[in-house]
């Protein structure tokens, strides 16, 4: 007998991925189809609330009309020039992203494609200290390349493919003594997340910041924050560090930055800091072409023209106030800023609570068996967040049925 015709289109694009693509992401969750705002529909017609917002990329939503006019009129004009040549938007993007960073003058940008590609423009330029050391934290996530492989913490990720960089060390999160004893004179940057994102939402304490300013100073090494995930507005401020009071001497960005465009950058702070790289030592094909500095430039307007930062902060907070009040024992709290928060349970409910959110039409992110991560669009309403927040119990009903504790 022939095997029978897949019941949804689901099902049947499911079955073809499995065919076509490499494994490496397990079965997708949805075949998703088109999106307004923070909502999206997936192929058999059926709606979802998006929370997580493409894992913090899809800062605008889906489907923003500024996003949308901007990318459109950009690629009817030029979407590609290589980099013997620059464009406006090129210079542009480059020229706001440092005036919103407060970065000092002398501070420059460097364009990618990528999260993990701004990662290794930064361990590129840390070398150009002229040592090799870089210490990084457990539970840290900088980028699945070889090179910022190195940097990211989990065994899982890293042992089938050790060898990596060698020189990296991971010091305990927020361990000041550690980090202290970690950064020598053959230290060439510090690598840090103000948030850390796959790691669970767990943001630095102020002090752990503090300390990797100073130490890296004494020491003569780079401080690089990594805020793929943190950036573009992302936690309240246009960037953590700026909350956090600490001054880095380059960060990253990716994630936020494009609203769902493929971009990277590195930014360097100061004009020793930006004079590290010279002509020849690094580049890209792709990095900061035309169409996705376009887009660049579209997310950072929108942010300031509707006033998301001020948007961003009070949705938190809201969120925050509602779980809270939700005087639930098994809820035990919320971590994280602005709009990138892991609600926290009392078992490792969190995948459970994921697959009926789903079911019920709420897309969440188990970061961690007994955590939840939230990084909505920056334009999710606070009548959207509700919707989570009153589905939670009942999610919590069915996923401690399954799994007690
Ligand atoms: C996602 C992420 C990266 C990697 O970005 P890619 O674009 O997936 O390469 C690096 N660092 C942090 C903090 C991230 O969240």
């Amino acid at each position: 007998m022939p095997d029978a015709a897949p019941a949804t289109h689901t099902e049947e694009y499911l079955g073809r991925y499995e065919s076509a693509l490499v494994q490496v992401f397990g079965r997708p969750q949805l075949v998703l189809e088109h999106g307004d705002g923070a909502w999206v529909w997936d192929v058999d017609g059926r709606r979802y609330l998006d929370l997580v917002g493409g894992l913090a990329v899809n800062a605008l939503g889906h489907n923003h009309p500024a996003l949308v006019a901007a990318v459109s009129k950009q690629a009817g004009q030029l979407v590609h020039v290589s980099n013997f040549y620059t464009s406006v938007p090129q210079v542009e993007l480059a020229e706001r992203i440092l005036r919103v960073a407060d970065a000092p003058v002398g501070s420059a940008v460097f364009f990618c494609n990528s999260g993990a590609e701004a990662i290794e423009a930064a361990v590129k330029l840390a070398r150009r200290t002229g040592r090799t050391g870089i210490v990084a934290a457990e539970g840290a996530f900088h980028g699945r390349t070889t090179g910022a492989l190195a940097l990211t913490h989990k065994p899982a990720y890293r042992e089938p493919f050790e060898p990596l960089l060698p020189g990296v060390v991971h010091v305990p999160w927020g361990d000041v003594a550690a980090l202290e004893a970690a950064v020598g004179p053959d230290t060439s940057a510090v690598v840090l997340e103000p948030i850390q994102g796959e790691g669970g939402v767990v943001p630095a304490a102020p002090d752990f910041l503090r300390a990797a300013r100073r130490v890296t100073a004494e020491a003569g090494a780079l401080l690089v924050l990594d805020e793929i995930q943190t950036g573009v507005g992302r936690t309240g401020s246009w960037f953590a560090f700026q909350q956090a009071g600490v001054i880095p001497d380059a960060m990253t960005l990716a994630k936020g930055l494009g609203g769902g465009i493929p971009i990277g950058a590195l930014v360097t702070f100061g004009p020793e800091v930006s004079g590290m790289l010279t002509a020849g030592q690094h580049g890209s094909t792709f990095g900061g072409n035309p169409l996705a500095c376009a887009a660049g430039l579209a997310v950072l307007d929108t942010i300031e023209s509707e006033g998301l930062l001020a948007h961003v902060r009070s949705a938190g907070e809201h969120l925050e106030r509602r779980i809270d009040g939700l005087d639930d024992p098994r809820v035990t709290g919320i971590r994280g800023s602005g709009l990138l928060r892991a609600v926290t349970l009392a078992g490792d409910w969190a995948p459970a609570v994921a697959a009926h959110g789903r079911e019920a039409g709420l897309i969440l992110n188990p970061v961690a068996p007994d955590a939840v991560r939230l990084a909505p669009p920056l334009v999710v309403t606070t009548d959207q967040l509700d919707l989570f927040v009153d589905a939670l119990p009942g999610l919590l009903d069915l996923a401690t049925e399954e799994t007690p504790r």
